[in-house]
């Protein structure tokens, strides 16, 4: 077995915790957000860290070298997995965030999220299985009607059955509405759903003895997408949905995306026809954060791998004996910049998270609306930022190993290999950027971009450093208005991703801001606010170019005719 990464750390990851914008309001609204008291979060941190030492990090070897496999039609996961989900259900780990009523804890969802960096930390495969099944629970809560809420919720819950989301197509990836899946009424309260879908993580697995596909098709009845929940067993018996092939991927091998056939499989109408598009984002939302765990936890165990390596490694010193690696100036940059992205990666989650809460709990209905447009707004930069984080900071940390770190004898490069599809699932980058520009910053009110500048100028003014993050926001305002302005659509459209760069300039910033405004009275709050320090000195001249890129208008784009000489 390669060697693993170093031990998580969850005192860090609680102190975040405690720090991260939001969780003091949420322990006054709700009791049992307030039965998560720091002392509580800490134990439950601890307890998550030792089941991912136990069960999970022997699991991402096996899982990345033997992958998936399809056994008489059906998916067999790697050895390992069938007990490592047993011991997680049982110890009622599935449960963190969803409401009582509902079977869950009432826990805040960042301590959900806080638990799942763990879990991806070392395994993030298997940190795939309980993200949809929970954000299912969600959708299900939200909009199905009481016999399948009543039939599925508590299951979904506690992780006796699992879920999927199934959107994807060959034809309908990034442009959703070209899906061709179809969904006919059967007279008896049920539908029939005839397609092909593509790409569907744990579309199939031999974990749970029941998986309810939550499903988009087309409806003869409406121009939009309805909602379905397919589940791969009904009455007793195999569902008409054929595993067609698993994927063969770069990286993620123990998750099976799964190529399925629905062959006139029965399935049931999710709240309102017409609707389902507008209905999954409750679970899409909820993915998307799930997207900047995955990276924070692949992160967090490069850095950590990195860190502990350049310790040991001798190279290089004036003197007879070679010194650690770890002395030279250039290795302790990229070791402060890999922390620093971890850190406020790991902020960024966590506030995100508590603002979706607040903005279910908060009493006053304005404070709610605040926090719903806040969250809206972090969702794009902070599902990008995972993705983002976690590929620069496991090649910066096979840099760091040297030939080492690019060999299967160490961990980072299969953490370079799993991240890279976080740019791409949950929507990608590029349209992340379209989404921002377009839903937040043209067609919206602009309150989620006013809410975030008002919590960055506080905490920019906080602190002595805060200037660089004062003049970041104040190049994202401009740019924000100059293209909400724009005539143009090419030339919008062309800053779009430039605009997403600079709002997360905007926004690791104010995370950075706020961890250097910690007192530095503990080895962990050192660790912060050297990690906040860091980020904001270099991110004036990042957000001048970003500015300038998201404002380049068409002169970006004016080269690409001469790529096809033919045309
Ligand atoms: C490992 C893995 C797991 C997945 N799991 C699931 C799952 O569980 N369920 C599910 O439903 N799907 C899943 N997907 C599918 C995933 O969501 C899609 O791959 C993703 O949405 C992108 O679609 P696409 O691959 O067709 O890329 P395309 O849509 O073809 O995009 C290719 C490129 O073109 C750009 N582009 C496309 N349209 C535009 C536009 N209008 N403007 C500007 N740029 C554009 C994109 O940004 C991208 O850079 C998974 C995919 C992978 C690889």
């Amino acid at each position: 077995m390669r060697a693993p990464p170093p031990p998580a750390d969850p005192a860090l990851v609680a102190a975040q915790y405690e720090a991260a914008p939001g969780i003091e309001r949420l322990r006054e609204l709700k009791e049992s957000f307030a039965a998560g008291s720091p002392e509580t979060v800490l134990a439950i941190l601890d307890e998550a860290a030792r089941f991912a030492d136990d069960h999970l990090i022997a699991l991402n070897d096996v899982g990345d070298a033997q992958g998936c496999r399809i056994v008489d039609g059906r998916v067999h996961t790697p050895p390992g997995h069938r007990e490592a989900w047993a011991a997680f259900v049982e110890g009622g780990w599935p449960t963190l965030d969803l409401p009582e009523a509902e079977g869950g804890q009432g826990l805040p969802t960042a301590l959900a999220f806080a638990v799942q960096e763990l879990l991806d930390r070392a395994c993030p495969a298997f940190g795939m299985i309980p993200v949809p099944t929970r954000s299912a629970a969600r959708l299900i809560a939200a909009f199905a009607d009481e016999a399948i809420r009543v039939e599925w919720m508590p299951r979904l819950a506690s992780g006796e059955w699992t879920a999927s989301i199934c959107i994807s197509e060959v034809d309908a990836g990034s442009d959703v509405m070209r899906m061709r899946t179809r969904a006919e009424p059967t007279g008896d309260g049920r539908w029939a759903i005839t397609g092909e879908k593509q790409w569907i993580s744990f579309g199939d697995h031999d974990l749970a003895p029941r998986i309810g596909h939550c499903l988009l098709a087309r409806t003869a009845g409406s121009e939009g997408l309805s909602l379905f929940l397919v589940p791969d067993h009904t009455d007793g018996q195999r569902n008409a949905i054929v595993v067609r092939r698993i994927e063969e991927k770069m990286g993620l091998h123990a998750s099976p995306t799964c190529a399925l056939g629905f062959e006139g499989a029965t399935g049931w109408l999710i709240g309102e026809e017409g609707r389902g598009l507008q209905q999954m984002f409750v679970m899409i939302t909820n993915m998307r954060l799930a997207t900047g765990a995955q990276g924070l936890g692949i992160a967090a165990a490069a850095a950590a791998t990195a860190l502990n390596y350049a310790a040991d490694r001798k190279q290089g010193g004036r003197g007879p004996q070679p010194v650690p690696i770890d002395t030279h100036a250039d290795v302790q940059r990229m070791l402060l910049d890999m922390t620093a992205r971890v850190e406020i990666l790991r902020g960024l989650v966590l506030a995100t998270a508590n603002q979706s809460d607040l903005a279910a709990h908060e009493t006053d209905a304005e404070a709610r609306a605040d926090a719903a447009a806040l969250a809206q707004w972090l969702l794009p930069i902070v599902k990008t930022t995972g993705g983002d984080f976690s590929f620069e900071v496991a090649s910066s940390a096979i840099q760091v190993l040297g030939g080492a770190g690019y060999t299967r004898e160490w961990p980072v490069e299969q953490g370079l290999r799993d991240a890279r599809v976080l740019t791409i699932f949950e929507g990608t980058t590029g349209i992340q950027g379209l989404d921002l520009l377009h839903r937040r910053v043209r067609r919206g009110d602009g309150r989620g971009l006013a809410c975030f500048l008002a919590a960055g100028r506080m905490a920019a003014s906080a602190i002595p450093e805060g200037a660089a993050l004062g003049r970041t926001l104040d190049l994202l305002e401009e740019a924000a208005t100059a293209l909400k302005a724009e005539e143009d659509m090419v030339a919008a459209d062309a800053g779009a991703t430039a605009l997403l760069r600079l709002a997360q300039l905007a926004a690791t910033g104010w995370i950075a801001a706020r961890l250097a405004a910690l007192p530095e009275d503990t080895p962990v709050h050192r660790r912060l606010v050297a990690a906040g320090r860091h980020w904001l000195a270099g991110l004036a001249p990042r957000a001048t170019l970003a500015h300038a890129e998201a404002l380049a208008g068409r002169a970006i784009v004016a080269g690409f005719d001469a790529l096809h000489a033919e045309r």
